[in-house]
């Protein structure tokens, strides 16, 4: 991957990204594994499981379907898709989270959760170092938040396969320095508005893959 102009940008129009509040630290010494083990969402053998509340105005089962056909990794090296807690309603201060936060050490490789592309790299007041990337079809956004740091080298453009490693868990942005996590939301592609900022999916029954990184 080159590093090519315009890879850091400052992004101003962030939203659904806080998560100051409501977290709890991981137990200190801990390896690269989730704390939180149960409940986990369905198996993901066969059919895919209901979605576990109201979709967001714009977002029909088919994209559901769409992303249960991709196949996603939980974007967390060695995390389990049972591991994931559905804290997507959550209260984040004034506003819902619309999000997941996995927790995990520090430095714990951050995966591309699909194929795709490497839309935006760059840092914010609140997401701190964020990546934004689609899917093979630019039909969804995948929003990765609070990394320690990006992959060296990775460039807005990139094609990224899934498992490719992209960051690092940290702190950056918003979240408690006691709390490093990674701070994931998917999105439909936004349709007559920034192509980032589509109505959010909760992501948590569609996690098929552990999180496993292919290099
Ligand atoms: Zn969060």
């Amino acid at each position: 991957m080159r590093v090519g102009r315009g890879v850091l940008l400052v992004l101003g129009l962030l939203g659904g990204t806080a998560c100051g509040g409501g977290l709890t630290p991981l137990p200190p010494g801990g390896a690269p594994r989730p704390v939180e083990r149960a409940p986990g969402p369905p198996s993901p053998a066969g059919a895919r499981p209901a979605a576990p509340g109201p979709l967001e105005a714009g977002v029909t089962e088919a994209d559901l379907d769409a992303l249960w056909a991709r196949q996603l990794m939980v974007p967390v090296a060695g995390m389990a898709p049972s591991a994931l807690r559905n804290d997507y309603d959550a209260r984040r201060g004034a506003r819902a989270h619309r999000a997941l936060d996995m927790m995990a050490p520090k430095g714990t490789p951050v995966l591309a959760a699909d194929d795709g592309r490497i839309g935006r790299v760059g840092t914010t007041p609140i997401g701190g170092n964020i990546i934004y990337a689609t899917d093979p079809d630019e039909q969804f956004v995948y929003y990765y938040a609070h990394l320690d740091r990006h992959a060296r080298g990775l460039s807005v453009g990139d094609r990224v396969r899934k498992g490719d490693v992209i960051g690092y868990v940290g702190t950056t942005g918003n979240a408690p320095a006691s709390v490093p996590h990674l701070h994931f939301q998917v999105m439909k592609r936004g349709n007559g508005r920034a192509w980032w900022d589509g109505p959010p999916i909760n992501p948590w029954t569609l996690f098929v893959l552990p999180g496993t990184s292919v290099r």
